[in-house]
């Protein structure tokens, strides 16, 4: 049996740059018609650090349209994961420009003092923002993917209550960050883990369910829709060691291709999960929860998402999410 979970990282990603009103608040508000027409939900994964900081900094008027948007959310049954840049954190906002804390990039190797501040600063935020002092984020997305080294978050994590994470997926490099996530592509579906993300540990607390991915070739990856998202995203430039590393990154002849309802084409998307619904054919007791992933600054072909939506429900697959999913795995 296959369920697909659709979750989105609620933020503007890069340096900082955009309007809150363009890049979350709009196609959120796009995504949510859509999705209310099929009568389905999505995970939102809001990127609390940089939502306190530009609050704090009075950096955009649209903060309060978001905060509102984010209630109405959970009220009205759409999952809110916790997603965390902690670049943001120290930030600076000078003339109009953001300075994010490229030294606090990577949450996991952060001393485990400054892992419970954040962890519990962002928690509260979004409490306070629900009005709710007992909210718990049941999953989460580590910013930029990063979840190792593992141990410390998934520790504090867990003891916070936090159930599911959805950082790895699988095959995936970045040489500049020591992110390896080649050695969980021998795993299944989902599995539970502790102290390394890549490996299984019935031990382990929190299940990952890793953004499904497939291996495809490096030319597969330049479509001129992807291409053209990743041209509007504002990242810092890339100096020196940084250039080599990312270049390190793409000389793979084969790289994991992410089920990315923003940057692919219907095309593209029917022919992974149609490869996905014969193999569900063939061994239909086997769960397989298939997790898609979009930005909502990729937002910009709402055709494609609704088409999507389409062919799962013609293809008997439902749509759901974590706390489904878990309940199946863990009971
Ligand atoms: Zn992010």
């Amino acid at each position: 049996m296959i369920e697909c979970v659709f979750s989105i990282d609620y933020e503007i990603y890069g340096n900082g740059g955009g309007s809150l009103r363009e890049l979350v608040y709009e196609p959120a508000e796009r995504l949510r018609a859509i999705f209310e027409k099929w009568n389905a939900r999505f995970v939102a994964f809001i990127e609390v650090a940089e939502l306190e900081m530009i609050e704090a900094n009075n950096a955009d008027k649209a903060i309060d349209l978001v905060k509102n948007q984010i209630r109405e959310f959970y009220s009205e049954g759409y999952e809110l994961g916790l997603h965390l840049h902690p670049q943001w954190y120290n930030a600076r906002y000078e003339n109009g420009k953001w300075e994010l804390d490229y030294d606090e990039y990577n949450l996991c190797s952060l001393a485990l003092e400054r892992v419970v501040k954040i962890v519990d600063r962002s928690i509260e935020y979004i409490r306070n923002l629900l009005g709710a002092s007992d909210f718990t984020p049941f999953s989460f997305r580590a910013g930029n993917w990063l979840f190792q080294p593992t141990r410390c978050l998934a520790a504090v994590l867990a003891e916070r209550g936090i159930r599911v994470d959805t950082s790895v997926f699988k095959g995936g490099l970045q040489h500049q960050y020591k992110l390896d996530y080649r050695p969980a592509l021998k795993n299944g579906y989902y599995w539970p883990f502790a102290d390394d993300v890549n490996v299984p540990d019935p031990q382990g607390i929190l299940i990952e369910f890793p953004v499904y991915t497939e291996k495809v070739p490096l030319w597969k990856l330049l479509t001129a829709k992807r291409i053209g998202l990743q041209r509007k995203v504002p990242t810092r430039t890339r100096v020196g060691k940084e250039k080599i590393f990312r270049l390190l990154d793409f000389l793979r002849l084969y790289q994991p291709l992410k089920l990315d309802f923003c940057r692919m084409t219907m095309e593209e998307l029917s022919h992974m999960l149609g490869k996905e619904i014969q193999k569900d054919l063939k061994d239909p007791d086997l769960f397989r929860p298939v997790i898609a992933i979009g930005h909502t600054k990729d937002l910009i072909d709402f055709e494609t998402v609704d088409s999507l939506l389409s062919f799962l429900r013609k293809n008997g697959v439902e749509v759901s999410v974590f706390r489904d999913v878990y309940r199946k795995v863990r009971c």
